[in-house]
């Protein structure tokens, strides 16, 4: 009788201690969040920053990062400049970079959805996508005033603002972006792409491409 009260109380001990590891654990588990629940709701409000901040952050390279890229056939224009980035949105976890094709039909919007996939995996952002909206259609007064100003320097006649209100059959005035000048000719529809024509200065005599108008 004996030695099984002794048998009995030799393993009692082993169960004690194994008992009391788990105790411990559940305990030291159990014990830091109650003095933390006070610094952890003093910090709610900035919490609630830190995780909206990085949404955003993430949100303004996305854009930054579409919008630094170039457009493949004018490289002097950046999709910022083209007027094509229509967006950067949030959806769930996911990130939208919303652009809209200049030309339709254009073999330069696949190569710029490839151009910011690529622009976006660099910077970091794996999860996103590029989404194409088609409405409302690009113009070309969306081409901000910067791009304007790259495309003269680059010898680019830049598109005339409002010449798409002013119909297909209108005549269109062009602008030399060398000299200024306004006599200027349509030698050929299409440039060095299809989305320029190319004109000829009567003044300075120096061809150049017309960023077609839309
Ligand atoms: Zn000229």
């Amino acid at each position: 009788m004996r030695t099984q009260t002794q048998a009995m109380s030799v393993p009692s001990p082993l169960v004690g201690e194994g008992q009391g590891g788990g105790d411990g654990r559940t305990s030291s588990v159990g014990l830091p969040p109650t003095p933390a629940p006070s610094p952890r709701q003093a910090e709610g409000a900035s919490s609630a920053r830190r995780e909206g901040e990085p949404c955003d952050a993430e949100l303004e390279r996305a854009h930054a990062a579409a919008a630094a890229v170039a457009d493949p056939e004018i490289p002097v224009l950046t999709l910022e400049d083209l007027g094509v980035l229509r967006g950067v949105e949030r959806r769930g976890e996911q990130i939208v970079v919303k652009l809209t094709p200049t030309y339709t039909g254009c073999p330069a919007t696949l190569a710029i959805q490839l151009a910011v996939e690529a622009a976006l995996a660099e910077a970091g952002l794996t999860d996103a996508r590029v989404e194409t909206v088609l409405s409302p259609p690009w113009s070309t007064d969306d081409i901000t005033e910067e791009g304007r100003r790259k495309l003269k320097e680059f010898g680019i006649a830049p598109p005339e603002p409002g010449s798409r209100a002013r119909g297909l059959f209108a005549r269109e005035t062009v602008t030399c972006p060398r000299c200024g000048s306004t006599a200027t000719t349509r030698i050929s529809e299409f440039g060095s792409t299809p989305c320029k024509a190319l004109w000829r200065c009567d003044s300075c005599a120096e061809p150049f491409d017309y960023f077609k108008c839309l």
